[in-house]
């Protein structure tokens, strides 16, 4: 008999965010909380890298930011006539 463990996450699971630098020698990691009205930030604190191209057609910027406020907008609906959950890797890791 196979056993599969299938986590689900809601959105109101997803309590942060976490960046971590891809500097060589940095790594820094940085938590951002999904429920504070914060932009993402916009570069390392650290090492001071810059993480998007600061104007606003990056679209990895704007990518991140609908991301993080499809988030925020998806916890605010409470009338659903469905539940909704995002299926996540359960292996150590991943
Ligand atoms: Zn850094």
């Amino acid at each position: 008999m196979t056993q599969e463990e299938r986590l689900f996450i809601s959105a109101e699971d997803i309590l942060e965010l976490e960046f971590r630098c891809s500097n060589a020698g940095c790594g820094l990691r940085l938590t951002f909380q999904i429920d504070k009205s914060m932009p993402p930030p916009m570069g390392c604190p650290a090492c001071n890298a810059g993480w998007f191209v600061p104007h606003k057609d990056d679209e990895r910027k704007t990518t991140l930011y609908a991301f993080i406020d499809s988030v925020r907008k998806l916890r605010e609906m409470k009338s659903l006539p469905f539940t909704l959950r995002l299926r996540v890797s359960s292996r150590e890791g991943a």
